[in-house]
């Protein structure tokens, strides 16, 4: 049996990252652009609090300027949506990102609804899913499935008439996710806890993303020989090989099972996982050029 080619996401990420950087050079040379990124942390979840410095460190080694904006965990809805609002007019502020989960006395809906479609580089404002799925442009699609499309693209080239199955239909993976192969002429399945009989649907796929946050799900038998599976998933679970209380990460596929039967297949970790921020950063340097005028690079 042959292995599958095990989709380096953390190469791809990194490339991407440079790819942005030399963009970003070339635009303040030529325009004096350059790009700036606010980040919205309200409250103190450490797992948040590790994405946000990661966002802010990242976005900085892209020579892009990084705004963060930490308030506390009792802000009110009121005074984050003036923030949200004075970014909305800082012309120093070309994408804006509210880190979720918000706390429970905001309404999330109403603060990503605020945010200047224009600016919204997480791709969540209602018009900016609108226009994805009726094929705009210039959209702003979320940052992790259009991540996981170029790890597809360059695994298979061309998609056109390809079957993709979506496992998982959140409107921050799953749904975009299908609009994007879609965009792309694919035949898009999009499954969930009501389909009947995942297994048989999976195994239709030439193209499997799963996004359903179950560890280890999708089984081997379940893949369709040399199909290209991209996991989404991030799941922590116990290793007591690593010590006691330890734990490391496994995605919703059964790695294992599924490496000895697909063309291509993401590791977790190491595969979707770092792409996010990659295309964070992408998606702020193209809001930048739209809001100045100047033609997006292609990257
Ligand atoms: P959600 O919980 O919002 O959505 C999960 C989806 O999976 C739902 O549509 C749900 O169906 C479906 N589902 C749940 N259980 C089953 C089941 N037994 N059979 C079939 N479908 C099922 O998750 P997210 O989309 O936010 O995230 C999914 C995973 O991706 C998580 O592990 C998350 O941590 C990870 N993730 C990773 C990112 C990255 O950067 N790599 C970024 C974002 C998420 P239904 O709608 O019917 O309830």
């Amino acid at each position: 049996m042959s292995e599958a080619k095990i989709i380096d996401g953390k190469a791809f990420a990194a490339g991407l990252r440079l790819r942005v950087a030399a963009a970003a050079a070339e635009l303040k040379t030529r325009h004096g652009l350059v790009p700036g990124l606010a980040v919205v942390l309200v409250g103190d979840d450490p797992a948040s609090q590790v994405y946000v410095r990661n966002k802010g460190a990242q976005t900085v080694e892209a020579g892009m300027a990084s705004f963060e904006h930490k308030l506390p965990a009792a802000t009110g809805q009121a005074e984050l949506l003036a923030l949200v609002a004075r970014l909305n007019a800082d012309p120093a502020v070309h994408g804006i990102l509210v880190q979720l989960p918000l706390p429970r006395q905001i309404d999330t809906e109403a603060v990503l609804a605020a945010v200047d479609p224009a600016k919204d580089v997480d791709g969540f404002h209602p018009v900016n899913t609108g226009k994805l799925w009726s094929g705009a442009a210039d959209a702003m699609a979320p940052c992790t499935p259009v991540g996981c499309l170029m790890l597809i693209k360059d695994a298979l080239g061309e998609l056109k008439g390809k079957r993709a199955l979506v496992l998982g239909r959140s409107n921050i993976v799953g749904k975009p996710m299908a609009a994007l192969l879609l965009a792309e002429h694919c035949t898009v399945t999009l499954a969930h806890s009501r389909t009947v009989d995942l297994a048989a649907e999976c195994r239709r796929a030439d193209i499997l993303v799963a996004a359903v946050g179950r560890e280890r799900m999708v089984k081997g038998d379940w893949v369709k020989p040399g199909a290209c599976v991209i996991d989404v998933g991030i799941n922590r679970i116990p290793a007591p090989e690593k010590g006691e209380g330890k734990t490391r990460l496994v995605g919703d596929v059964d790695f294992e099972g599924a490496v000895t039967v697909a063309g291509s297949i993401t590791p977790v970790p190491g595969g979707v996982g770092p792409m996010t921020i990659a295309c964070l950063l992408r998606n702020t340097l193209i809001a930048a050029c739209h809001q100045k005028g100047v033609a997006a690079p292609a990257i």
